[in-house]
């Protein structure tokens, strides 16, 4: 019976830590509100559980492994050794990035590590737990979110950035909207005094405590006069993208940013509220201020050309793309895994991660783009217009447009 329980507290445990990364423990009152055991045989109090585990959460820096992390939380290096072989078969504890945040159970009584969680994405968070046998499981599981959707608009009156942070409207989401709308809308050069704007987005909430927000649904933009419509759409089958009010969609041959936006933005003071440190016409590429290890991709598909120093640019990636782009990606702190000259990489690929290598004042990602030779504006760029909605799902999309529409009117 004695071992029955022990095992039985043990589930309480694992159940406790799981509601934890789901939000739910928020709501369970602290007096001894009883929480099931995993096969529903045991019950546990969280009063109990509280007293029996200690959560220590850590957020990692930049220049931290995993050993280091170990050894700042006073963890013995075999069982980190131990966590790190169980973690490769899930998303590997050796690629941890900057910024993202560590949740540590340990055993209040013994102080040992018993389980951790670790933030991989926006989406997604790594687990490792002990499992009834007493050995580990890992798992990679999607991050719940309460979701609630906001409206926000605005007057420009000097800058997109600065009416949409009068406005409250997240850094996160001005961003998204000057990315999705900047194939369209020169972002850096050409927004008026009385331009305007409508934005519904998705506002999240993690353990009830706002984190940064999701996506945005819709938006309106008036441009010198001229409008702009954006809709969010995922067809039947799945493929979810960014669409204008004829059904094609706002993306072109390449992405907006060799940088995921959300990602960088996430930790901008209101100091610095978008990542362009400095734009095309100071000096023929454009920089993106990023914390050093932050992925950046390789913004369309090409072969790789070039791999190494290339003088003040310091650890450098070259891709050659279709139609005769080129684009560059300078101060890199380490190449990704299968970059190398002659490389095909995909859309959207990690060619390596942003560092301070070459002529640099601290960690950003210098990106420059190349047509026939010469440098133009990776964000000025003229494309074709982008794919249409699949003709099956015409019907369907002008619906769903329609009632975004709705909402943005009202
Ligand atoms: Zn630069």
């Amino acid at each position: 019976m004695q071992s029955g329980i022990k095992s039985g507290m043990f589930i309480g445990s694992v159940v406790l830590f799981s509601l934890v990364a789901s939000g739910i423990f928020l709501f369970l009152d602290n007096d001894g509100k009883e929480i099931g055991g995993g096969d529903g045989s045991e019950e546990i109090s969280a009063d109990a559980e509280e007293e029996k585990l200690r959560l220590v959460e850590y957020t990692v820096e930049d220049g931290d492994t995993w050993e280091k992390i170990m050894e700042k939380i006073g963890v013995d290096w075999n069982l980190g050794l131990e966590f790190l072989t169980i973690s490769e078969n899930a998303h590997n504890l050796a690629s941890i990035h900057a910024g993202n945040e560590f949740r540590f159970l340990f055993d209040s009584k013994t102080e040992v590590l018993t389980s951790l969680e670790y933030d991989i994405d926006d989406e997604e968070f790594l687990i490792i737990e002990k499992k009834e046998g007493g050995e580990f499981g890992v798992d990679v599981r999607e991050i719940v979110y309460d979701t609630k959707i906001v409206s926000g608009r605005g007057v420009i009156a000097s800058s997109l950035f600065e009416t949409a942070q009068e406005e409250g409207i997240p850094p996160g989401i001005t961003l998204n909207m000057a990315i999705i709308f900047g194939w369209d809308i020169d972002f850096t050069s050409s927004v008026y005094k009385g331009d305007s704007f409508t934005v519904i987005y998705e506002e999240r909430y993690r353990d009830g405590e706002p984190v940064k927000p999701g996506k945005i649904l819709t938006a309106h933009f008036v441009n010198g006069g001229k409008d702009f419509y954006t809709f969010y759409y995922e067809d039947p089958s799945g493929y979810a993208e960014y669409y204008n009010e004829e059904g094609r969609e706002m993306r072109r041959q390449f992405l907006r940013s060799p940088l995921d936006y959300i990602r960088i933005t996430s930790g901008f003071s209101y100091n610095r509220l978008h990542p362009i440190l400095n734009t095309f016409t100071t000096h023929r590429a454009i920089d993106y201020a990023a914390s050093s290890g932050t992925p950046a991709s390789a913004t369309a598909a090409g072969t790789v050309n070039y791999v190494g120093w290339k003088g003040g640019n310091g650890k450098y990636v070259g891709v050659r793309h279709a139609n005769g782009y080129r684009t560059g990606y300078a101060h890199l702190s380490s190449y990704a895994k299968g970059v190398y000259v002659g490389a095909k990489v995909k859309q959207n690929q990690v060619l390596g991660f942003v560092g301070s290598t070459g002529l640099s004042t601290g960690p950003h990602l210098h990106y420059e783009m190349l047509k026939n030779g010469a440098f133009i504006n990776p964000l000025r760029m003229d494309l074709p217009p982008g794919k249409p909605v699949e003709k099956e799902y015409f019907e369907d999309f002008y619906t769903k447009r329609d009632s975004l529409m709705e909402v943005l009117a009202k």
